[in-house]
């Protein structure tokens, strides 16, 4: 699974900007679904039926990564730009950014202020994004543009996967996990099943996730779907900053969503994923967090209302160029997904 992500999280797909994922998608499910398109706004909507029939169950993730976008380019070859998603200004400095443009990658950083300089400055200034600046090693505008980018070009972060800690307790770290890490839980998910479920499953990445729900809400209007399983990562509070609450931990568990500021999870759903979590042993933690949102919002609400369940794969340092994720609770949760899968019935209701 760990080489699954590493190609996932490769790949470049900021908001809007999803192209490369949503293709390497719909090449790798060519052979693994039944059906498997891209809908107008780049959703990739894979469908498979069960050996038995049964209710229609919705797997989603989304696609996109946090990323910036090209907004000026000043007459030295800097570079002005503007966010895709939440990414915060105190993150930024100091980091390295690939640009999508027209003649291929390129390599930028984010420049900052030399250490030498920086007692000649406020040292509690947090420079804003709108006064920091990519350098892309051009020395003019016209540079610039003849390396291919222009205003709109996106961009995103530059780290590359790498795994960290013990061989027993291993964990990746990578721009985009959020959510590649949900897309190949539901990878994974399809190939283990094979086709030995009820009903038909549907798998649903999404796009723009990160600037408002916006692929999910489109695509879960028109998906007929008696429930549906929303797999996202979520921010843990468990390192030594201050504000941290210790309530979400990594390596403690698959997070089985109680709320957050897009849904209140169906209690029957939350439950039912409670239920399997005891009986097959599968780690789990409760999660309460009023600071993140999800796809599951804009499913659950969307339609006639799609009972939507969701589990968060616990992450540090979220958007961000090194977000942090357990394999341990990357493989609970693909298990808590494969569990729900198999738990369902030709008769299953997902009632109120
Ligand atoms: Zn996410």
């Amino acid at each position: 699974m760990i080489d699954l992500l590493k190609t996932l999280t490769s790949l470049h797909g900021p908001s809007g900007y999803e192209q490369e994922v949503s293709y390497f998608l719909r090449d790798y499910l060519k052979d693994k679904a039944d059906q498997v398109e891209i809908d107008p706004i780049g959703n990739v909507i894979a469908k498979k039926k069960g050996a038995k029939a049964g209710p229609a169950i919705l797997l989603t993730a989304h696609m996109d990564e946090v990323g910036f976008i090209v907004k000026k380019i000043e007459a030295n070859g800097f570079l002005r730009f503007e966010k895709l998603g939440g990414n915060d200004d105190r993150n930024l400095v100091a980091q390295t950014v690939k640009l999508l443009g027209e003649k291929g990658h390129i390599n930028g950083m984010i420049g900052t202020l030399s250490a030498h300089f920086a007692k000649f400055d406020d040292a509690q200034k947090v420079r804003k994004h709108s006064q920091l600046y990519i350098d892309v090693g051009a020395s003019s505008h016209e540079e610039v543009i003849d390396m291919g980018i222009e205003v709109g070009t996106p961009i995103t972060w530059g780290t590359d996967l790498q795994t960290l800690g013990t061989a027993d307790e291993p964990k990746v770290r990578a721009k985009s996990l959020d959510d590649r890490a949900g897309c190949a839980v539901i990878l994974q998910v399809l190939e283990e099943v094979g086709n030995d479920f009820a009903g038909e499953l549907i798998c649903l990445f999404t796009v723009q996730e990160e600037v408002g729900l916006r692929g999910a809400k489109t695509a879960s209007e028109h998906i007929e779907a008696d429930a549906a399983i929303a797999i996202d990562t979520t921010a843990v509070s468990d390192t030594l900053e201050q504000t941290m609450d210790q309530t979400l931990h990594l390596g403690k568990g698959t997070g089985i969503k109680v709320m957050d500021a897009s849904l209140i999870v169906p209690k029957t759903m939350k439950q039912q994923l409670i239920t399997l979590a005891k009986h097959y042993q599968i780690p789990y933690q409760l999660e309460v967090f009023t600071g993140i949102g999800t796809d599951g919002g804009a499913v659950t609400y969307a339609n006639k209302g799609i009972p939507t369940g969701v589990l968060s794969i616990p992450s540090r340092y979220t958007h961000s160029a090194i977000e942090l994720v357990d394999v341990g609770d990357l493989l609970a949760t693909k298990e808590l997904v494969k569990a729900f899968v198999k738990s369902v019935t030709p008769d299953s209701r997902f009632p109120f």
